[in-house]
């Protein structure tokens, strides 16, 4: 759904998955898919707390979720509200689960810093603005870098918390995805570091037009579609009703 991602990740010995596949089948196939290709995670890490990245434990129920610490509070703020948007988006696409989603203990990760994943380390760095939580991880060894919902060739900005925080993150992203070879976003395809630079600038394009309230603003190439401008409607509603 949505073109949503997992990244599954290795260094020596350790492996870890990043957000996760949305349905049943895909799920219950993760972890034979990941074993048979010597990929089988010791760890789970979610970008933000928003439901459809938080699925790994329905493949993985025996692992620990890791999230940064804002995107803890989140879901200590909205106790529930993940599990039940989940059973609503279910309801709507017709999906049934073999069980419900249960979080169980999510471990709070420092962003920013750092994690390490076998021989390697990881960097936690925060990106708010789509959510009031969330955070980018780069896997500077292999250049990597697992951008959470920004830098999406399918998705226009969703700008559900500021346009500051938005502006603030694509500024801190614009380092990193120089410095990486592969950008992978939460949704739609991973891409070379020049695709996500030219979407990076016109994402922050984008920014600029919905400050200003175009109703009917030129989206970007590719994504400018009727879902796309509902998403343009509800940025404008929320950005233009204070
Ligand atoms: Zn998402």
């Amino acid at each position: 759904m949505w073109q949503t991602n997992a990244v599954v990740m290795r260094a020596g010995e350790e492996t870890m998955l990043i957000d996760s596949p949305y349905f049943p089948d895909e799920l219950e196939a993760l972890p034979g898919l990941l074993a048979g290709a010597g990929f089988e995670p010791d760890a789970l890490v979610a970008t933000h707390a928003d439901y459809d990245h938080l699925l790994g434990r329905l493949a993985f129920p025996e692992l620990a979720l890791g999230m940064g610490e804002p995107s803890v509070e989140r879901l200590h703020r909205e106790p529930g509200a993940a599990q039940r948007e989940l059973r609503d988006k279910d309801a709507e696409l017709y999906v049934e689960r073999p069980r419900p989603l249960a979080l169980g203990h999510v471990q709070a990760l420092p962003v920013p810093g750092s994690i390490e994943l076998g021989s390697e380390e990881l960097e936690l760095h925060p990106a708010e603005g789509h959510t009031p939580d969330g955070m980018a991880v780069m896997a500077r060894w292999c250049g990597v870098l697992c951008a959470g919902d920004y830098l999406s060739n399918v998705e226009i900005p969703m700008v559900e918390a500021g346009l500051g925080d938005y502006r603030a993150t694509l500024a801190r992203l614009a380092p990193l995805v120089e410095a990486a070879e592969t950008v992978v976003p939460g949704h739609g395809g991973p891409h070379t570091r020049d695709v996500a630079l030219r979407i990076l600038d016109e994402d922050a394009d984008y920014l600029d037009v919905l400050e200003r309230g175009d109703e009917k603003p030129k989206l970007p190439a590719g994504r400018d579609t009727r879902e796309q401008r509902k998403i343009n409607a509800e940025n404008l509603q929320r950005l233009h009703r204070r």
